[in-house]
């Protein structure tokens, strides 16, 4: 049984508590399970959060279990290792790994039959473990992928171009760290292809432009890292507008991480493309035309993955 008015998030550091709290002002749910391996954490978030409901919208928040958590329509998981400075989200994937072994097989003997929603980094590699891990249907197995990443580039866009960010329609696509790429040629204002936009601004300089900004949304989270020690406020918003894609039954277009079966040549991994999202989980992929040189990126970065992959012990 699946209580569409609960969800549960495991791990309560920085990301899955801007989550919990970005969660309990969506409304979307009435009631909170909040599960981390440090229960006073789990439990002092728990008591933080609920005292903003009496400005939102009611909703039960708790500290709890695997059990608690069994009949929730989504679990999103945050747990782990946050990145060190300097260090690449995929230097993270044996210590994460090891923790998923300690909590993917207990959400399984939960008996949970809702939508599994990874967060936790490197996150296509941990999708892809959760996915293995979990004995749930692949479609039902989400990582937040390149979602912030793709908020980055369009609110990067949105002030280059004096444009509402959600106006802009742009991908950041592939792994969710070094090897992901911009999606350009796909690139839209309202309908109107991004270079003829720019021309329209009296911007002319389009590769340079595109090279800084793919570079800036790349290294985001670096600088981020490094002037704060964190990222979370980004993410937050990520898990709640996918929370909402699927508790909504939007079958709304997201560049979750999910398991590729033959999309672009690709098999046996978890790579963030265009997605629609509904109250399942994965509908189905888009496919999204790709020049050559994006076809060329998309290949190196899933070759960057299956060989980390191949690699780990799941
Ligand atoms: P954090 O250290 O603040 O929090 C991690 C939490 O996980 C801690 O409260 C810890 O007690 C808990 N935890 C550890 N092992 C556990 C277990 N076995 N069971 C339950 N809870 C456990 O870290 P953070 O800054 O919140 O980052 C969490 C993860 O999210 C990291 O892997 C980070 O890289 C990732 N992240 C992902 C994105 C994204 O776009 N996907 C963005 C930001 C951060």
């Amino acid at each position: 049984m699946v209580n569409d008015r609960k969800v549960a998030i495991v791990g309560c550091g920085f990301v899955g508590s801007s989550s919990a709290f970005a969660l309990m002002q969506s409304g979307l749910f009435s009631e909170m399970v909040l599960i981390d391996v440090d229960r006073a954490r789990a439990e002092g978030e728990a008591l933080d959060i609920a005292h903003g409901v009496p400005f939102a919208n009611p909703c039960k928040i708790y500290a709890g279990d695997y059990a608690d958590a069994a009949d929730a329509a989504i679990i999103v998981v945050t747990a782990g290792a946050a990145q060190k400075p300097g260090e690449t989200r995929l230097d993270l994937v044996n210590k994460n790994v090891g923790i998923f072994k300690s909590i993917i097989p207990q959400i399984r003997e939960s008996g949970f039959e809702g939508v599994l929603l990874v967060v936790s980094n490197p996150v296509d590699v941990l999708t892809y473990a959760a996915i293995k891990m979990s004995g749930l249907p692949e479609g039902k197995v989400i990582g937040s992928g390149t979602v912030l990443d793709t908020a980055r580039l369009k609110y990067m866009l949105g002030e280059h171009l004096e444009v509402d960010p959600r106006d802009v329609h742009a991908y950041i696509m592939g792994e969710h760290g070094d090897s992901e790429f911009a999606a350009w040629s796909s690139a839209m204002v309202a309908g109107v292809p991004l270079n003829t936009f720019c021309e329209m601004h009296g911007h002319h300089d389009h590769k340079a432009t595109e090279a800084r900004i793919a570079e800036e949304v790349k290294n985001s989270a670096y600088e981020i890292i490094a002037k704060k020690h964190a990222t979370y406020y980004g993410i937050a918003m990520s898990v709640r507008r996918i929370c909402t894609a699927i508790m909504h039954d939007e079958d709304t277009v997201l560049p979750v991480s999910s398991l590729m079966v033959g999309e672009y040549g690709l098999n046996d991994i978890a790579i963030s493309m265009p997605t629609i999202v509904g109250r399942g989980g994965v509908v189905c992929r888009v496919p999204v035309s790709l020049s050559d040189d994006e076809m060329a990126e998309l290949k190196e970065s899933a070759s960057a993955l299956k060989a980390i992959i191949d690699q780990v012990d799941f």
